[in-house]
């Protein structure tokens, strides 16, 4: 149910939230073209898997926007062949993929040495995808603190690295999972000067979980992948067979009495 300062996290109320932005003019981050209207972005730190579900969905309504994918996630290798093909399928339904770059991954390099590393980063999804990347936001990037001297061949290559204004427009995002200002009077705005939505894909859920559900389900589903992985193995089915997750449990379970003794 929307509140006055806060949407909850349902699937539902997303909808209702993608059916009011089809209303107003939605851009990529890629093709803002200055105007005002609603520049939407995604930035998937967890799960592509979340991402396909939630661009299926935005799809629906006609929305506009990036999907800001990472080469250094912890959680998922774009380069898999199941995240390959949801990447493939997010690009066909027609929003912009970009990078959601984490400098902090090179420690303290010089800005030559990460203009390189976001260089070979954008290569890997312009690969996948089939289009060169543009576009670059920053994973964490309240967390950063350092200032980056681009050259002008990168500021050209990537001219919305980071984020798309200084203090033109409204920002506004579900990060923490929390909307700092109302959103729908944030889109209301939008007819007057630019607003960037950031949403994450894997705040949303049917039922509306909280942190520690949504990561428990992305962890259920790695099972699932581990499994799938471990299939073609001649072992698989007499060591492993469809339960791995039980084996998960029991792990757990004798990890708890373990550390009670
Ligand atoms: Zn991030």
């Amino acid at each position: 149910m929307q509140t006055k300062r806060n949407l909850d996290f349902k699937f539902k109320n997303l909808l209702t939230l993608f059916e009011k932005l089809s209303k107003y003019k939605t851009s990529c981050v890629g093709e803002w073209d200055g105007d005002n209207c609603i520049v939407v972005r995604h930035d998937i730190d967890i799960s592509i898997r979340k991402a396909l579900h939630f661009a299926r969905m935005e799809s629906c309504h006609k929305v506009n926007s990036t999907y800001f994918i990472m080469t250094t996630a912890p959680t998922y290798n774009i380069s898999s062949k199941e995240n390959r093909s949801y990447l493939i399928e997010i690009f066909d339904m027609g929003f912009e993929i970009g990078l959601h770059f984490d400098p902090s991954v090179y420690r303290n390099a010089d800005t030559k040495y990460i203009e390189d590393r976001a260089d070979s980063e954008a290569d890997i999804i312009s690969d996948i995808v089939g289009e060169r990347v543009k576009s670059i936001s920053l994973h964490n990037a309240s967390l950063i603190t350092r200032e980056f001297e681009f050259g002008k061949r990168f500021k050209e290559a990537y001219p919305y690295f980071g984020g798309i204004w200084g203090d033109k427009g409204i920002y506004v995002s579900d990060s923490r999972m929390k909307f700092p200002k109302n959103i729908y009077d944030v889109i209301s705005k939008s007819i007057d000067c630019p607003v960037q939505l950031l949403l994450h894909p894997e705040h949303y859920s049917i039922d509306g979980d909280s942190y520690d559900r949504i990561f428990s389900k992305v962890v259920l589903d790695y099972i699932d992948d581990i499994e799938h992985t471990f299939e073609d193995n001649s072992k698989y089915d007499e060591v492993v067979g469809g339960r791995l997750k039980d084996c998960v449990r029991k792990v757990l379970n004798d990890n708890r009495g373990n550390s009670s003794t």
